[in-house]
């Protein structure tokens, strides 16, 4: 049986356009999470990705979707591996990718802490302007949104309630 090597760019924009299931405007290019993706001489794609945050339910469904959709391009052989090193940050998250958030009424996170986390009893104080009018007027209403991964903010100004990815 003669393989053929796959098209590494070919396979790699597949894996690339491949959205996450938590913020599906986002792609898992966008997000950071698609670390890399090889072809082998053997004809199998190799896609790497590293989870966002630790025990994120989505992370199996992004292994599956990324599977089914190089697959559906064609590709039979399919291995995807989990990278845990270095760890996911929300700072990987691209420009497109936090201006897509914004778009969709989300606010995109900060600059993630670096260093050391100091413990601290008190919630850090941080000011998370509105993605619907920039007012910096704005309060947390719930630590965790839909997803682990969001919470709800409501904005005084305009009164409209925003999610925010949190920064790690
Ligand atoms: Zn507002």
């Amino acid at each position: 049986m003669v393989t053929t090597r796959p098209d590494t760019r070919h396979a790699r924009s597949v894996a690339e356009a491949v959205p996450d299931p938590e913020l599906p405007m986002l792609t898992l290019a966008d997000l950071g999470v698609l670390r890399d993706v090889e072809t082998t001489e053997d004809g199998t794609v190799v896609a790497s990705l590293t989870p966002t945050y630790s025990g994120c339910p989505a992370m199996a469904e992004m292994r599956a979707d990324v599977a089914a959709r190089l697959r559906a391009a064609g590709y039979a052989r399919v291995e995807i591996r989990t990278v845990l090193s270095p760890p996911w940050t929300s700072d990987w998250i691209t420009e497109s990718g936090r201006r897509k958030l914004a778009e969709h009424g989300i606010a995109p996170p900060g600059a993630a802490p670096r260093g050391p986390v100091p413990l601290v009893l008190s919630p850090t104080q941080r000011t998370v302007p509105c993605p619907r009018c920039g007012a910096a007027d704005t309060e947390e209403t719930s630590r965790f949104a839909a997803t682990s991964c969001k919470a709800l903010w409501r904005c005084r100004a305009c009164r409209e309630p925003f999610e925010y990815v949190k920064e790690i």
